[in-house]
């Protein structure tokens, strides 16, 4: 099977890696240089996009902030998954919210603001503190804005305000802020017949609001059940074919949705050793009409973002259950430049060898890693 993917970065690099023992060769696409790529090389392959989807059998994503005119064109092919209507829900803040309002699922309440009277609608409807969300191309908290104090509110309208007029397409939403304990996030994939897979819930930690660690462990089985009848309403909601990830805040043992992501996600990289079939093969079993795989955790296992960084201690391929995943990418501050995975069989071991891990990474790179570790128990 011939597989194009929109977006040419890590995500597609390690779907063409998951689908070549199963004969599925990805090409992608890269949508900032308008150009068809290999995923691991990035060499050109000279084409255009409608070249490209008319060879492919099927068309999926990595990304979600893709031109709309992209978005209709693979479309209109017929062998777009998740589609269209999911990407753009997971690239709009706005129909975001609709779908989940439409599909039942809690989020924090919200309220849309295109103007100075609905800034003051939205403090008034929703009360303090508020986190303010741009609707289009935000991510990792970029694009946000806090109010904590009603004497802060006019300084803060100067700064949306000019946000908003810069971008005629731009909105602002404003969130009730959320006192959670902590954020998890559940993965799964439907197909087309309506069947839904997910794994374990999955812990993570976010440090400037880029995620650091996510953590696997055997759960809480009434948390479990209540993220996977979330996710099966909004993934029924879409008619969603491929994987799809549902960030969520843990009030007290209540979920409430944060974002969705119509795609394979950061905190899924640690199915590659963890899960008995990874995200990106599921993604691939999804989308070219395969039967889905087991999405049984396999040992307990974290991931630790490598962001920033071209290397890293070459003795921590020595320590067991440890793999690493880089994307060949240049550097760059902050860039996602590679994951490291670690397994073990029980949460006591993974705790032991996170903390020889923890040893050995240099704590400027890797800050608050001691605080995850912590968690295991
Ligand atoms: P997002 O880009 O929406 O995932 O937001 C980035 C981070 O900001 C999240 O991971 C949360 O830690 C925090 N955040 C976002 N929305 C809220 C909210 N409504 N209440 C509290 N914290 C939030």
């Amino acid at each position: 099977m011939k597989v194009l993917v929109l977006g040419a970065g890590q995500l597609a690099r390690m779907m063409a890696l998951a689908g070549a023992p199963l004969n599925i060769s990805i090409s992608a696409y890269d949508v900032n240089n308008d150009a068809i790529v290999h995923p691991l090389t990035q060499q050109n392959l000279g084409k255009g996009l409608a070249n490209a989807i008319a060879d492919a059998d099927v068309v999926t994503a990595e990304f979600e902030h893709i031109p709309l005119p992209v978005l209709a064109q693979c479309q209109q092919s017929g062998k777009f998954f998740p589609g269209e209507t999911a990407i753009k829900a997971g690239g709009d803040r706005r129909l975001e919210k609709q779908l989940l309002d439409s599909a039942g699922v809690r989020s924090a309440s919200y309220h849309i603001i295109n103007n100075e009277a609905d800034f003051t609608a939205a403090i008034s409807k929703l009360g303090l503190p508020l986190v303010f969300k741009s609707a289009l191309a935000g991510y990792d908290g970029k694009g946000q804005w806090r109010l904590k104090q009603a004497e802060q509110a006019a300084a803060l309208w100067q700064d949306i305000s000019a946000f908003l007029a810069a971008d005629s397409k731009q909105a602002i939403v404003a969130e009730q802020f959320i006192p959670f304990q902590r954020e998890v996030s559940l993965i799964g994939a439907r197909n087309s017949k309506g069947e839904v897979q997910v794994y374990p819930l999955t812990e993570n930690h976010h440090v400037n609001g880029v995620l650091s660690v996510s953590l696997a462990v055997a759960g809480n089985e009434q948390l479990q059940q209540q993220a996977q009848q979330m996710f099966t309403a909004v993934a029924n909601q879409l008619n969603y074919v491929g994987v799809l990830a549902i960030e969520f805040f843990d009030v007290n043992g209540e979920l409430l949705v944060n974002e969705i992501a119509p795609r394979v996600h950061n905190s899924g990289h640690w199915t590659q050793q963890g899960a008995d079939v990874c995200q990106f093969e599921q993604h691939l079993r999804a989308v070219c009409g395969l039967p889905l795989g087991s999405t049984a955790l396999l040992r307990p296992s974290l991931m630790v973002n490598i962001l920033g960084e071209d290397t890293v201690p070459e003795q921590i391929l020595a320590l067991p259950g440890l793999h690493l995943h880089w994307y060949g990418k240049s550097k760059r501050a902050g860039r996602k430049m590679g994951h490291i995975n670690l397994s073990a069989t029980d949460n006591a071991q993974l705790k032991q060898r996170f903390e020889q891990l923890i040893a050995l990474l240099p704590e400027a790179a890797f800050p608050e890693l001691a605080q995850m570790a912590a968690r295991l128990n």
